[in-house]
């Protein structure tokens, strides 16, 4: 079945944008999502989503990339799987309002930060991780009490169809709908006002989501791409460097966001890492990665003659062959590469690897400096100092040190791009903070005292009553009033033991008890 058959079967043709928005606009002003008792049904329900249909899932994404099983159930549902987890069983925690501290001014008023839902997300997913990266922020939003539109890849056909086929059976489709669909479809849906996007694919399209978003001042989180790079020095253990390195550039043949893009290296660090990368390659996947099961295709055909264009002329140190009738890529190590070359001019997004060469650390910051802003950065080396140097004078969305990809999967840290690799970040908590308008909330009462005290900021303004205001309101370094309650506690604890010890005097002497 060609992939616009499988979209023609999807279910975007039936549902109207525009009414779905409003239906789910209607149910969020019920309140329905916002109690804890149903986001906390639904997430369980997300979790028997995945536990119930892991093989059908694992098959969709095999139709789509060939994906193998291992990376199906440890990068997209496992993976997503915990993250679900984590919302849920932390949702009580994430969700409740938050007093922070207060200054003089504030003494006698509540000061608060609750946690608003936005209301009806739009969340859009890319091909790569078609299952994670679509149910992955649906959590967050959900956890955050949304209603929310998910829009998956169209471009991972068979996935796309599974989620919108299966989803309704787990999740209240009062709040939550999928809409199916391509280009047409998303302009459409974007024509719609979310309270919220959610974005997921390359930067090019970032940019009309933006656009798109711009016209109702929607907040989004951009989840994009770049080139990302590894600087490897002279002081790497070379042999783990480099199966560290081919690993990320080999899972999902090398179509992951964060996959490391290019290397950066002096030429005696390159002659190293190719002996042990030749050895990694055939240490994963034997004497023929196309026969190997651990090693997935390319996506599409476009995608295909994108990467095989990138070859052309380009001087290959391991791998080269391509395969269009599977559309296979071999991994591929390309050596000499300058940086005005296609390969260096966009993300390469497949298992190709370029190595530019450096003199120097400080030659390899200019390097990076010099392009776009990117979603990882990978530094292979045991000298701390330069380590150090390499992170403090560099921006990236995130980075990792002699390893690749792995820091996307630490709950506790945020993961997201910066500059033209993103806006905004997921991951732990911070998927139910991306999905939370954090309000701020000052309460008073009416009582006389306070009054008095506020009376003096009415006119007729006086020098006397600016004075006073001045010194009350003036910031003071370290003069905070959060030790309070504390101070209370213990002031009443004082007070109470030695009213006790007074009592038992009292008693034991001369008290009413002791008759004479
Ligand atoms: P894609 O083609 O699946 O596009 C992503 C989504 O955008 C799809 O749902 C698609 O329907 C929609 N879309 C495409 N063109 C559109 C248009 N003109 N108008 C409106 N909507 C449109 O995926 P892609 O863009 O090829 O994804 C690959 C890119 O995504 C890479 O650059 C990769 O680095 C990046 N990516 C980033 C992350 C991250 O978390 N930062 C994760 C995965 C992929």
């Amino acid at each position: 079945m060609t992939t616009e058959a499988v979209i023609d079967m999807l279910p975007v043709s039936v549902k109207n944008p525009a009414e779905v928005v409003a239906t789910l606009r209607k149910n969020f002003y019920s309140n329905k999502t916002k109690s804890l008792k149903f986001r906390k049904t639904q997430l369980k329900n997300l979790i028997k989503f995945f536990e119930d249909n892991e093989d059908e899932l694992c098959e969709a994404l095999y139709k789509d990339l060939r994906k193998p099983k291992t990376e199906s159930i440890l990068c997209e549902i496992q993976f997503t799987l915990n993250e679900v987890k984590n919302l849920l069983w932390n949702l009580d925690e994430y969700a409740k309002t938050e007093y922070p501290e207060k200054g003089m001014v504030n003494m006698l008023d509540g000061v608060e930060i609750h946690k608003d839902p936005y209301g009806v997300v739009l969340v859009i997913g890319s091909w790569n991780y078609p299952l994670n990266i679509a149910l992955n922020p649906m959590a967050g939003a959900i956890a955050a009490g949304n209603c929310v539109v998910l829009k998956p890849s169209e471009k991972a056909p068979a996935t796309a169809e599974l989620i919108a086929k299966l989803l309704p059976n787990y999740l209240n489709t009062d709040c939550y709908q999928v809409l199916c669909g391509g280009v047409p479809e998303t302009t459409e849906i974007l024509k719609q006002k979310f309270d919220y996007i959610f974005y997921t694919g390359s930067t090019a399209v970032g940019k009309i989501i933006y656009e798109a978003a711009h016209k109702h001042l929607t907040p989004v989180t951009l989840e994009l791409g770049g080139k990302s790079p590894v600087y490897i020095d002279n002081t790497a253990d070379m042999e783990i460097a480099a199966k560290r390195i081919l690993w990320g550039k080999c899972v999902n043949a090398g179509q992951t966001c964060v996959a490391p893009d290019y290397i950066l290296c002096t030429k005696e660090v390159q002659e190293k890492f190719l002996i042990y990368a030749e050895q990694a390659i055939k240490e994963f996947f034997g004497n023929s990665v196309k026969a190997s099961p651990d090693f997935a295709r390319i996506i599409n055909d476009y995608h295909f003659n994108r990467l095989v264009r990138l070859l052309k002329d380009a001087k290959i140190a391991i791998g080269g062959h391509t395969d269009p009738t599977d559309r296979f890529i071999c991994p591929t190590i390309v050596i000499d590469v300058l940086p005005g070359e296609p390969l260096m001019q966009e993300e390469i997004f497949g298992p190709i690897l370029p190595i530019v060469n450096v003199t120097n650390v400080q030659d390899a910051i200019r390097f990076i400096n010099e392009g776009e802003k990117p979603l990882a950065l990978y530094i292979f080396s045991k000298n701390s100092k330069d380590t150090k140097l390499i992170l403090d004078n560099t921006s990236s969305g995130g980075a990792a040190v002699n390893d690749v990809i792995l820091h996307i999967a630490v709950e506790s840290l945020p993961f997201g791009g910066v500059g033209s690799s993103g806006i905004g970040s997921y991951h732990g908590k911070q998927s139910f903070d991306t999905f939370v308008h954090k309000k701020s909330v000052l309460k008073k009462n009416f009582a006389t005292v306070p009054e008095k005290i506020q009376a003096l900021k009415y006119p007729p303004y006086t020098s006397k009553k600016l004075m006073l205001m001045q010194n009350a309101i003036e910031k003071r370094k370290g003069l905070s009033l959060s030790f309070l309650p504390q101070l209370l506690f213990f002031l009443l604890g004082i007070v109470l033991t030695v009213g006790a010890y007074f009592l038992w005097l009292y008693i034991n002497h001369d008290g009413i008890f002791k008759s004479d």
